[in-house]
């Protein structure tokens, strides 16, 4: 089939509170529960921290999952239930596998900004009871296309490979062009016909394929394009994430990916049985962290799957 691609379908993102942050929370959404194996895409800031109002997300479970976060500007220290300790600082990528099942807590250090992505990767099916990881990477690779920079944050573009390990076949590119920048930039990206995508824009303007996008609105792009038109203003960054469609539902949950409700309702009972004597429980010894253990909701009702 020649056709022409598809056009980009505008999606809205709704607000959500993270740890006392506002976020813009893309997907999940009702019109789109995936993009490939990315079930979970929150852009945070960029937002001032004072006070009270910074990132402070106390102890909380995860299983089937691997979430990763994208620091643009700001300190975070992670800490979780294998015994990392680890500060991710703009340019870096913090990699978390769930697996069968972790705990973290995330705290901003107080520095006067922050701006980040949080994604979540569905974990593939025979994969998701996995032992437990976590791995920080401080070295992600960049490249530049007529003047913008590309940051390969997962998977491949322009001949870059990232390091971070993922499962499934995946990508997300962080794509700026600076302030400074003389004047405005238009470029044709490469993309995989077999992977399904989304732009998100995160601050300034850019045209995607002549369409315009202001940030925190989600353009998705459905399987088989293999180009992708740009046309980026200086200060403007986006993200790009995409993958190979994934044909398996999945369950999201509070802080839980699964397959079944069962599996869902035996995650939240393991955790609030705590961690038992040794640190034995399911989801390991406590987190060191001074911060209460976020509240776990009620599971009621029959979750859906997408
Ligand atoms: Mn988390």
């Amino acid at each position: 089939m020649t056709a022409a691609a598809a056009s980009p379908q505008r999606l809205a993102t709704r607000m959500a509170d993270v740890g006392g942050l506002p976020v813009h929370r893309a997907v999940p959404q009702r019109a789109l529960r995936k993009v490939g194996a990315w079930c979970f895409l929150d852009h945070l800031g960029p937002a001032v921290q004072r006070g009270d109002r910074s990132l402070q997300v106390g102890p909380h479970p995860h299983i089937g999952l691997q979430t990763f976060t994208w620091m643009i500007e700001g300190e975070v220290l992670h800490r979780d239930s294998l015994g990392s300790e680890q500060v991710i600082r703009p340019g870096q990528v913090n990699l978390m596998t769930a697996g069968q099942g972790i705990a973290h807590s995330e705290e901003s250090l107080g520095s006067p900004f922050i701006h980040a992505a949080q994604l979540w990767i569905a974990l593939p099916g025979n994969e998701r009871h996995m032992p437990p990881r976590f791995q920080h990477y401080p070295d992600i690779p960049r490249c530049h296309q007529d003047g913008l920079e590309i940051r390969v944050l997962a998977g491949e573009a322009l001949g870059a490979v990232s390091p971070v390990q993922v499962h499934s076949p995946l990508v997300a590119l962080d794509l700026s062009l600076p302030e400074a920048a003389p004047a405005a930039v238009t470029t044709e990206l490469a993309l995989r016909a077999d992977f399904e995508y989304a732009v998100l824009a995160l601050t300034g303007e850019v045209d995607v394929d002549g369409m315009p996008a202001v940030p925190d609105e989600l353009l998705f792009l459905p399987a088989g394009r293999s180009a992708l038109a740009l046309q980026c203003t200086p200060g403007t960054r986006l993200l790009l994430v995409g993958g190979a469609p994934m044909h398996e539902d999945v369950l999201v949950w509070w802080n839980f990916v699964g397959r079944t409700q069962e599996e869902i309702a035996q995650a939240l009972a393991d955790w609030q049985a705590g961690p038992g004597v040794d640190g034995n429980g399911r989801f390991g010894a406590p987190v060191a962290s001074p911060l209460a253990p976020l509240q776990t909701p009620a599971l009621e009702g029959r979750l859906r799957a997408g």
